[in-house]
């Protein structure tokens, strides 16, 4: 037996036992007479002491000992003098009555602590030793109880879990594929998953009825701080259903996880339309912990002779509270912020309403006082407030707003990190248009259903149709989204030709699905929640990273492994990547 405890396990009530722990050296401190160990394990760290009493044999090993060794070490437990409050296993230690290196270590490249020394290309580098550090595990307990707790709700649901495969033909998610050559097929490519969609829905084509999976997916997009090139998903779809079904369904889960895990009651989730979203929050994901709502002024200011507000489609403005103080210099900076191209805003105005109620405004001279006013009644602006505008395109200026709305929210700590709001934004458009291509692309992906009320809209006015699809928003954050799907083949070809494919490459990408349609297909529904950004949520981490195990950087590569990496001539000819010049003379 190589222990009988773990480094987290003793306490008081253990004083007198002889015990054999096993773990890591994370440090050794000589103070002459004494020489402290501490031990750790994932369970935590348990004081091992050497003292005059302790026979010289152990006391040498215990000098050869370095950081991270690993170690066997019999003892008997005893209270100790002084006692660490801030530790479970602060009130006891062990008296060594034996030692056994088991694995000798070198010196580490940081410390394995929380507050490590290491950088972040250096923990990336050296990841298993990242992974010993205390914090780092946690994230990955919390994910595998959030695995098993979504596990065990979804199968009490009557949920399948079924595994589809990873070498697949294209399904596409509007991000580009990573392909996988075929050896035995020359010139022919396996595509990676984007998502299971097209697979879960022919499993309910095959009347598997509740499906779902936690599932790798696949995508090669510019990577942000929360996108990794392969990411998972709780990934569902229900046959027979309604919009509202998957909703409650998915919410129960959502709720469930927020018991289990964190021991919040979150209540019913608000349910807010898209076109809602944008106007008063000026995002498709809003933040709903805090006001600071948009507020369309468009007509107030129209026609008064300010060129960029005559022009503006829309004008709109957020009320920041208590931030009139704001000088020249920081209003000049958050314009040029607003106007970076990632933002795109044409220029930002600003009306402060000073402590003494005297309004200061870049629009004084084409608003005349009582119109002032009456722009500050709008916003509900009270003296010490800042109220700052954006004219514009309508969806973009919202986005603008959106963005600043949260940078606001950000200075002015209006966001909580352990503090949820979640909410449903429904009724998204089915179409967005896409200006580099020329034509519509699918917001949500081409197998999403149009609102029936809407069809009819699909041929003379595609961009106001609004589709069956929804998105579960927390925080800020998009956690899932899904939606209820076309389930006849005439209008999924209806939708193909909205979306510009001609029937032959309609037939060629997604054939098989089609068909499939042809033999009795259920109305069905889906939805699938990105787990490792639930999980950072959970943990109140900014970045998914720290949520897996083996993460990639931020140009997609693995600095462990060193992956991607070149492949021989041998494996680039064998794949049919490379022509043998000899072989084909
Ligand atoms: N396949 C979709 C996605 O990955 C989710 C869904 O529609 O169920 O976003």
């Amino acid at each position: 037996m190589y222990r009988t405890n773990t480094c987290g396990e003793l306490r008081s009530s253990h004083c007198g036992e002889i015990v054999t722990l096993a773990g890591w050296v994370q440090r050794v401190r000589d103070l002459g007479a004494m020489t402290f160990v501490d031990l750790r394990d994932r369970y935590g760290i348990t004081q091992l002491v050497a003292d005059e009493n302790t026979a010289e044999e152990i006391r040498n090993s215990v000098a050869g000992l370095g950081r991270e060794f690993v170690i066997q070490a019999t003892g008997v437990v005893r209270e100790r003098s002084s006692k660490n409050p801030n530790l479970p296993t602060g009130d006891i230690e062990v008296e060594l009555t034996g030692l056994k290196v088991l694995s000798a270590s070198s010196v580490p490249p940081f410390t394995i602590q929380n507050d490590t020394d290491g950088g972040d290309d250096l923990r990336m580098k050296f990841r298993y030793l990242d992974l010993r550090r205390p914090m780092v595990q946690q994230n990955l307990f919390l994910r595998a109880k959030m695995a098993h707790s979504t596990r065990s709700y979804l199968a009490d649901q009557g949920f399948i879990e079924v595994e589809t495969p990873v070498m697949i033909k294209s399904t596409p998610e509007g991000a580009r594929d990573f392909v996988v050559p075929s050896r035995m097929n020359p010139g022919q490519f396996y595509a990676l998953p984007q998502s299971p969609q097209i697979l879960k829905q022919l499993l309910m084509v095959a009347g598997f009825d509740r499906y779902f999976q936690i599932v790798k997916c696949f995508r090669d997009e510019d990577l942000r701080a929360d996108r990794q090139p392969e990411f998972t998903q709780i990934d569902c779809e229900m046959s027979f259903v309604e919009q509202n079904d998957v909703l409650n369904t998915f919410e129960g889960l959502t709720r469930h996880l927020f018991r289990e895990v964190k021991g919040i009651e979150t209540g019913d989730f608000p349910r807010m339309s898209w076109a809602e979203a944008m106007a008063r929050y000026g995002s498709d994901k809003p933040d709903i912990r805090y006001g600071m709502e948009l507020v369309e002024i468009t007509g107030m200011v129209k026609g008064k002779g300010f060129g960029m507000l005559d022009d503006a489609l829309y004008t709109g403005g957020i009320c920041v509270k208590g931030c009139a103080e704001y000088s020249r210099k920081q209003m000049d900076e958050l314009t040029e912020w607003v106007k970076r191209p990632q933002i795109g805003a044409k220029g930002l105005l600003f009306v402060k309403i000073g402590v003494d109620g005297a309004i200061k405004s870049s629009l004084e001279k084409f608003l005349n006082a009582d119109e002032m006013k009456a722009l500050a009644t709008t916003f509900g602006a009270e003296p010490g407030d800042l109220i700052m505008i954006i004219p514009g395109e309508k969806t973009a200026t919202q986005n603008a707003l959106g963005v600043l709305r949260i940078e606001m929210g950000n200075r002015l700590g209006l966001r909580p990190k352990y503090t949820f709001k979640p909410l449903w934004v429904i009724d998204f458009p089915l179409l967005e248009w896409n200006e580099e291509s020329n034509r519509w692309s699918a917001m949500h992906h081409p197998f999403t259903s149009p609102k029936p009320e809407d069809i009819p809209l699909l041929d003379s006015d595609p961009g106001s149709v609004r589709a069956n699809a929804y998105d579960l928003v927390i925080n800020g954050v998009e956690i899932g989204g899904g939606s209820v799907r076309i389930f006849d083949s005439a209008l999924q070809a209806q939708m193909f030709k909205v979306l510009g494919f001609t029937p032959e490459q309609a037939e060629a990408q997604f054939g098989f699905l089609m068909n499939a349609f042809k033999y009795g297909a259920p109305p069905h529904a889906g939805i699938a929640f990105g787990f490792d950004r639930l999980v950072s949520l959970f943990a109140g981490l900014d970045s998914i990273r720290d949520v897996i195990a083996f993460p990639k950087n931020n140009s997609g590569r693995d600095v462990m492994n060193d992956s991607p990496s070149v492949i021989s001539e041998e494996q680039l000819k064998e794949l049919h990547l490379l022509i043998d010049l000899k072989q084909s003379e």
